[in-house]
């Protein structure tokens, strides 16, 4: 068996993830038993929510505990395998883990991809993956969108937001785009076509927020918290939505800011939280929808891909530093 490079969680953060906070470990790669494969990591998916798994709050999903092979999901690529339902070469999406092969089986599903799909693989695990699929559920179901009126995206230049207020503006929606700095202000504007941008690095960013939206937000996908979405629930309108899909802003720790709640009664607001795991019934509608807006050149994507496992604590923190553009994730290995 081949050799195994696994990151356990040794400590849990406080701040940003350090040395101190995984344990890097060789072994030998696991025998898949009856049922089950061996599947080789590609691509590990760095989301936010990797930073949520590491801490004990009570979270969607159980804590990872100390000792616990870092939960990561990714595409892997099938080594060997003791089921009929994959064949070696077999390309699938899961739960991997931050480790270079993983079992695939009952104790842990993967899903099969279609071959030959003319997809690249990053964009498998971007536009068409897990972070495509919150910006279209959590816009289209949750934000009850209309031609004509307001959107505002927090994190704009990220993953889901950079996806999501393209979706608005495919709607004919006016989108409105927050990011840091002015290069991802030109890019989310100039490249992915959103009508304005707020730069929140910028020390006027609640001016430029309140120029860029004159008839104030209709609705707010939420991608930060704290003050930025404080300052938005000030520029929604009544009857307005807010879907509520992330609070970045505190998953390091420090002060949790709610925003003023009093807005939400004096406005009507609706406001939905989602987790992108509630719509997997309906993910192949998701799919099919977000690849034909790919085919027809209607989304753009992008990826900063770090190459190599052992990067990967250190990339997390570029997730919070604001240290790349689009999807962010690491390449474990080529297919073969
Ligand atoms: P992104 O690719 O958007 O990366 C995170 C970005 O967040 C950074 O690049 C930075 O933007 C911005 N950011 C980080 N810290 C701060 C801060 N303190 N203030 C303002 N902006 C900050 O990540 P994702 O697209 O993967 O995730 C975006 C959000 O969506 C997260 O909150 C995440 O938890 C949530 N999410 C929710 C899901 C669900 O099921 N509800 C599923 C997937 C994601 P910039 O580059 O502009 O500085």
């Amino acid at each position: 068996m081949p050799d195994n490079r696994q990151f356990r969680l040794a400590r849990r953060p406080s701040g940003l993830v350090d040395a101190t906070t995984f344990a890097l470990a060789t072994s030998a790669a696991p025998a898949p038993g009856p049922g089950e494969a061996l599947v080789r990591a590609l691509y590990l998916s760095l989301d936010p929510t990797n930073r949520i798994w590491i801490t004990d709050m009570e979270q969607y999903m159980p804590p990872v505990q100390i000792g616990e092979v870092m939960r990561g999901y990714g595409i892997g690529q099938v080594v060997t395998t003791n089921t009929p339902d994959l064949a070696p070469g077999d390309l699938v999406t899961g739960m991997l883990g931050w480790q270079d092969y993983a079992i695939a089986g009952p104790a842990n599903p993967m899903q099969k991809l279609p071959g030959g799909l003319p997809i690249p693989i990053p964009a498998l695990l971007s536009v068409c993956g897990a972070t495509g699929l919150t910006a279209y559920f959590g816009l289209t179901d949750l934000g009850a969108p209309q031609a004509g009126e307001t959107l505002l995206v927090s994190a704009a230049s990220g993953a889901v937001g950079s996806i999501a207020g393209q979706i608005g503006k495919i709607l004919g929606m006016r989108v409105v785009g927050i990011t840091g700095g002015p290069a991802k202000c030109r890019h989310i504007v100039q490249e992915l076509g959103f009508d304005a941008a707020v730069d929140y690095r910028a020390a006027d960013w609640r001016e430029q927020l309140a120029a860029a939206t004159p008839h104030g937000v209709d609705v707010n996908f939420e991608n930060v918290g704290g003050d930025i979405m404080d300052a938005v629930i000030h520029r929604m309108n009544l009857h307005s939505r807010l879907v509520l899909c992330g609070m970045i802003s505190g998953y390091n720790g420090g002060e949790k800011s709610l925003g003023d709640f009093t807005q939400l009664l004096m406005k009507r607001i609706t406001l939905r939280g989602f987790i992108i795991l509630d719509y997997a019934p309906r993910f192949m509608e998701g799919v099919v929808q977000l690849t034909q807006w790919l085919m027809a050149g209607k989304l753009k994507h992008q990826e900063t891909v770090v190459d190599g496992l052992e990067q990967a604590p250190a990339a997390l923190n570029r997730l919070f530093d604001g240290d790349k553009m689009g999807k962010l994730m690491i390449k474990v290995s080529d297919p073969q």
